[in-house]
Formats: C-alpha cells, structure tokens, sequence
C-alpha cells in the first residue's frame, strides 16, 4: 500500500496517441488526475507520420469508450460507426477534440519526450522502501531536461517511433546508415507529398505485413500515372499467407481486400518478385544503390539500380525508457512479459487475442504498466480495441476496483488469416490443413486449427455457452 503522499500524485501517462488518451480518458472519470506526456507537437504524432492511411477498422472499433461518453458531454459530433477513417482523420476527428477537451489539456505536456523512469531516490538494486517511493520521470521539454513525479505510470509510447531496420539480421545493415538519406521508413506518402521521390524511379518495398501492402499498392498507383516508375518487392521469407490475408473472410473487410488487391499485383506480374532475400549491405554504384543479400548456397543475390528504399519491417519497443525499473519482457517478442503466449504472432493474428488486463500486463515493479502497441513488443497484430480494453481495466485496478478490472472482455473482429479460416496461397496448402472447416464449424466458438504436434486443436479457449 502506498502512502497517501504518493497515492495522491498524478498518474504519468506517457504517449498522447489513442491508447494514452483513452488511459487519461479513464483516469478522469474514475476521479484520478493524469498527467500526459507527449513527445510530439501534437496528439497522435505516431498516426500523424501516415495521415494518408486509411485504416482497416472501422470508426466503432477505434473509439474508447470512456473517451467517447467525456467527448459526448463536449458537443463531438461522433462519425458513423461503420466508416472506414484515414489516420489523419482519426486525429483530426477524434484525438484532438479529445485533447482539447479542458480536463484533458489541462494535463497534457505536448513536446515533452520522455528520456527515462525511475522511482525517486531507489535504484533497480534497491528493494526497501520501492513500494512507497513514487515514479520519477526524467522528460526532455522546450526548456530543457525536467523531472516529475507521478504514483503510478502508464506507458504508451507505442512502437511506431523505432523502425526496424533493413538488415535482415535486426540490427541496420552494413551501409544502411550512410544510405539513411534514400530510404523511408514506415509507410511514406507516396501519392502525396512522396510523389516528386517515387515518380518515374526504382522503388524498392522491403516488408511481408499490411505497411509494406499499402506502400507497393500506393506505387502501382503512381507507376500507372508515371510509367517509369518500377517496383521491386523484397521479403525474408517466402510465406505471403499473412499478407494477402483472410480476403472475404476478414471480420476488417478494408483490410481483407488490400490482401487480395496486392495478391492480384502480384499475379499480374506488376511487381519484381525477390523472395528470401535477407539484406546484408547496401552500397552506392554508379549513383544508385546496390542491394546485397545473404548468399544461399553460395550465390550472393544482388539487387542493382534501386532509387529509393521503403522499409516497412516493423517496428520495437523502447526498452531503454524503463531500464532503471524492475520489468519482465517476453524475451524475443519483447512484449510484457505474461502476454507473449496470447498474442505471439506465429499463432495468432489480431482476431484471436484473448482478453487480458492488468493481471497480464503488471510488472515486477508494481504500479508501472506498458500499454498499446507497445505492450505487444514486436508483435504487429495489436489492435486499437485491445489497447482500450487494457487501459479500462487498468485504470479500475488503480482505484481499487477489482471486479470491474477482472472483468475484461473484447469483441475483436475475426481477421480471415487467424487459426480459422486461412486463404491459402495453394490447393494443396489448404488441402493438408485442418483450419480448412465447415463454416459452420468455424462460426461455433471452438475452432479446430493445427496444434503444435501437428493435430487438430482448438484455436480459441472454448465458452461456457458453446462448445463445453
Ligand atoms: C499503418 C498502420 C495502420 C494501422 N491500422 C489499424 C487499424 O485499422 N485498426 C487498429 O485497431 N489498429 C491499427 N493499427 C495498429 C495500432 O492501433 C496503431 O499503431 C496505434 O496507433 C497504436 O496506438 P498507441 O497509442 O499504442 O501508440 P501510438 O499511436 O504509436 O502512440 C504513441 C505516442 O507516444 C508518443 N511517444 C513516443 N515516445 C515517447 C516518449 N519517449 N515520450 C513521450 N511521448 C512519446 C508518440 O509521439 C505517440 O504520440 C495500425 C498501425 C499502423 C502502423
């Protein structure tokens, strides 16, 4: 229990994107005062870098609840929920009249990037006292470094702001960063502000997920208004399941149809394939950049003439922000710890995460949670619901509620690529899967999918209204 000085501090939100927001959202009707940070000069930077986006999830999926009823009470004129926003719109629609709501802005430190976290006067090594000594936040701001206190922290920093490099061994290939210049991370506006880039050059997309889908789909656009524009697609891997996606089976039509939109580029031969080209070094030729790969066997596969570079490869956690706290990271997803299992993406796609809260996302260093994207590590299949469903419960442990904060529950929409109904590159893929069932099966809350002894299981914990 802590005491009544520290209990009565703020709680430190970190991050103003929708999961940080929605936390502070929380924390005021619950009676708690927030105190936001946010590296950015605005809310919602991280979905600011891709404004042009549109995303997969429908509006009624991309609203938090207790952010929806405080912006209820402020005149919000609320968009229809089955309409599909753009990133941009999620900002200007949502997360700025969230922000400027008083008892929000009042709270909120916008270019204040938070450099460290600790507890005051308490080293990692240190165990006596911890409990009782409240959080000391180290943040860089327009003047300078400062320090806050706060009784609790709330970390959303998401993931968006550490890219993943190009090398395909996850640290920047040899050359990458001398080269930093001609590639962009992320998803870059291609047919915006980006077109004077891409027009009419060599374009290489480096990436298996839906950032890398939506950048190539966006080049065959702009290759169609400038035939000299040419595209080359690298992946790791061979496996494109995941990418061309559930297609009529995903719960997110939006997001089952740029699947099978990009899986159609492909097959009218739009792009020039390079499959398990893992990238080893880049290097200037002739003023254009070669691109090295890792030999297989004994071949060294190159990629010459490439104009620009777009690495869509993921992106990771901060993990140096808490260095100085008493944190439990899955160790190769980097996620919290407990949530590995629920969401490692070799087994589950965003539709197949089960519910989880703040028993699964507490830390050793108790008060101190990471939320959002950044929950999740390395894992990309978060969902902006989940990171709403984390945060209520959260926020209703912190006031002592604990049947309302164990009480978590999430309606996510199936995904088509979870477990269930997979849209198989091949016949004989789908064929040898015991994921290819009946619809009525698959519609039943116990779905077969392959175990990992390569017999059927269950692919979601089967309730108590079906399946018992
Ligand atoms: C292209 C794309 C499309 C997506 N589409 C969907 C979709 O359709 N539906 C869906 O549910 N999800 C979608 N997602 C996934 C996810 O919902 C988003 O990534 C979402 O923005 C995550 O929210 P967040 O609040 O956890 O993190 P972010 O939105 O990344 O917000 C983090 C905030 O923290 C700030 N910050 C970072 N470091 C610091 C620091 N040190 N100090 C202070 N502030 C800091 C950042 O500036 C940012 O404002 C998509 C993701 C991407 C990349």
């Amino acid at each position: 229990m802590k005491n009544e000085n520290v209990q009565n501090l703020p709680v430190a939100v970190l991050g103003a994107g929708p999961v940080g927001l929605a936390a502070a959202a929380h924390l005021i009707e619950r009676g708690l005062t927030p105190l936001i940070f946010e590296a950015g000069a605005e809310v919602g930077a991280n979905l600011a870098t891709y404004r042009h986006v549109r995303l997969f999830s429908p509006w009624q999926y991309n609203v938090d609840k207790a952010a929806r009823r405080l912006l209820l009470n402020h005149a919000w004129t609320e968009p229809a929920g089955e309409d599909l926003p753009s990133a941009g719109e999620v900002v200007d629609r949502y997360l700025s009249p969230l922000a400027s709501i008083p008892a929000i802005a009042s709270h909120l430190l916008l270019e204040h990037r938070v450099t460290a976290i600790t507890r005051r006067g308490v080293d990692k090594v240190k165990t006596k006292g911890r409990e009782n000594a409240p959080f000391l936040i180290r943040v860089d701001t327009p003047a300078g470094p400062r320090q806050f206190v706060a009784s609790s922290v709330i970390d959303a920093t998401g993931t968006w702001s550490h890219q993943n490099p190009l090398g395909a061994d996850g640290i920047p290939a040899l050359g990458e960063t001398e080269l930093a210049a001609r590639i962009d991370y992320g998803m870059p506006d291609v047919l915006g502000s980006g077109r004077e880039r891409y027009a009419g050059k060599k374009v290489m997309v480096v990436g298996a997920g839906h950032s890398a889908a939506g950048s190539l789909l966006a080049l065959a656009q702009l290759a169609q208004e400038h035939p000299g524009t040419s595209i080359v697609w690298a992946t790791r891997g061979s496996r494109l399941t995941r990418v061309f996606g559930g297609g009529e089976a995903d719960g997110l039509k939006a997001r089952g149809q740029l699947g099978m939109r990009l899986k159609a580029l492909r097959d009218s031969g739009g792009l020039e394939m390079r499959q398990n080209f893992r990238i080893e070094q880049l290097t200037e030729v002739g003023g254009k950049i070669r691109v090295i790969g890792e030999a297989v066997d004994g071949e060294v596969p190159t990629l010459d003439n490439i104009d620009r570079i777009i690495c869509a490869a993921g992106a990771r956690p901060d993990l140096e922000l808490t260095r100085e706290l008493r944190v439990r990271h899955d160790p190769w997803l980097e996620s919290t710890d407990a949530l590995a299992p629920l969401i490692d993406p070799n087994e589950h796609s965003c539709g197949t995460v089960r519910p989880h809260g703040h028993r699964e996302l507490a830390h050793p260093e108790s008060g101190y949670y990471a939320v959002g994207a950044k929950s999740y590590g390395r894992a990309p299949n978060f969902l902006l619901a989940t990171g709403y469903e984390q945060v209520r419960s959260i926020v209703a442990a912190l006031v002592g509620d604990m049947a309302a904060a164990d009480d978590v529950q999430l309606d996510l929409p199936e995904t088509g690529v979870c477990n269930t109904r997979l849209a198989y590159e091949s016949p004989e893929d789908r064929a040898s899967s015991c994921c290819n069932v009946p619809a009525a099966v698959a519609a039943s809350c116990c779905v077969p999918a392959p175990s990992p002894d390569g017999t059927c299981g269950c692919s979601k914990p089967a309730a108590a209204s079906c399946c018992a």
